[in-house]
């Protein structure tokens, strides 16, 4: 790890300001240590967002919940009231590493964490992601990458929050030259979608401040596999969000996470959903039109079936 400075921020401005001069935010340290250890990122100092004022909270509304962006993943697994409103929400930071993992790991840094693709977080691969001429793992070892992309690089989003973020229509709002700006899930993630050596679509200096969820969705569920029962990510995840009035759907959102850039969704999918009834047939259709198109790779080509199965089984989980 090389040497940098370490300072506190105790304002949006001041954190903005520090870290303009090649410096990077860290929140619970979870991922930026990893990378810092690994000689992956060399910030000359490093500014804690973690005491910045009013963004510790959970915010509850009749129309929009706030989550502030240094609550951590436990609060969330943890949060009452969460756990009544957005189950999926909760299930998906239940998951989320180990017990030690989400005390610390905030929102803002769960879902702004930097690919997971063993090759970037080798030290020693120049790939396409660290600007180098090629993506290792298209013709190596992609057992845990992307079924679809946007371009070169097949490293998928992993971040749980995201994922049941993106099925309950949240919008994170970024502090961007000056200004708030609000972004979709699928706007947070474009760039990596299209971009090989993003990550997400924050600029330089941007400030994750918050995620605002709507409260037009009132049933909620996330179901993910892992190699691992604790201290792993997923192999894929699968969240999905909608109301139900007699029975049937309205409003249905359903996201994948862990295959590709951006968490998967496909609107005509959502869209054939409304006004349906859950059951074996329309939830087996709906995962045929989601999944249509993936692309698997030499090693990953089970998450096929993988992500089939969770679409069905989580959005009959709906009904629970
Ligand atoms: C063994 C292990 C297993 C894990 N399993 C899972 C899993 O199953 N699912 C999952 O989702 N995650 C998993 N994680 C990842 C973990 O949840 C994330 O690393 C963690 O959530 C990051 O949060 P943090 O607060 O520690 O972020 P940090 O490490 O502090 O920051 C991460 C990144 O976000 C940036 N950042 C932080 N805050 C802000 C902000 N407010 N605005 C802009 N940028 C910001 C930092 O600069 C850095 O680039 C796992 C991690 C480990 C080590
Ligand atoms: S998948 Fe992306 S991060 Fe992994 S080797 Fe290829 S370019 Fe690099």
């Amino acid at each position: 790890m090389k040497a940098f400075e370490y300072a506190t921020a105790h304002s949006v401005n001041s954190a903005q300001e520090m870290v303009a001069d090649n410096g990077q935010y860290i929140a619970g340290g979870n991922d930026l240590l990893g990378l810092l250890k690994e000689y992956i990122v060399d910030p000359k100092i490093l500014v804690s967002v973690k005491s910045l004022p009013g963004l510790d909270r959970v915010e509850t509304g009749s129309k929009v919940w706030t989550i502030g962006t240094n609550v951590t993943v436990a609060q969330i697994e943890d949060h009452s009231a969460i756990r009544k409103t957005f189950p999926g929400l909760a299930q998906a930071a239940a998951e989320v590493g180990s017990q030690q993992i989400r005390n610390v790991a905030t929102v803002g840094g769960n879902i702004s964490q930097h690919s997971r693709c063993w090759y970037f977080r080798h030290r020693d691969v120049l790939c396409l992601k660290k600007e180098g001429d090629m993506c290792y793992a298209r013709h190596g070892e992609n057992k845990y990458h992307s079924l679809f992309t946007g371009n070169t690089c097949i490293s998928p989003v992993v971040s749980n929050l995201a994922i049941a973020f993106a099925a309950l229509d949240a919008t994170a709002v970024v502090q961007r030259a000056g200004k708030p700006v609000r972004m979709s899930m699928a706007e947070f993630y474009a760039k990596a979608f299209e971009n090989p050596t993003a990550h997400n679509s924050l600029n330089p200096g941007d400030l994750v401040l918050k995620v605002e969820i709507p409260t037009t969705r009132t049933h909620s569920a996330y179901m993910q596999t892992s190699e691992k029962h604790e201290f792993d990510w997923a192999l894929v995840s699968c969240a999905a969000a909608a109301n139900i009035t007699n029975g049937k759907l309205s409003n249905a959102r359903v996201a994948l996470g862990s295959i590709s850039p951006v968490p998967h969704q496909v609107d005509a999918a959502n869209e054939y959903l409304e006004g349906k009834t859950l059951d074996e047939a329309t939830v087996t259709h709906a995962a045929d039109m989601i999944l249509h198109g993936a692309k698997p790779h030499e090693h990953n080509g089970y998450k096929v079936p993988m992500a089939h199965a969770l679409i069905r089984r989580t959005l009959l989980k709906l009904n629970a």
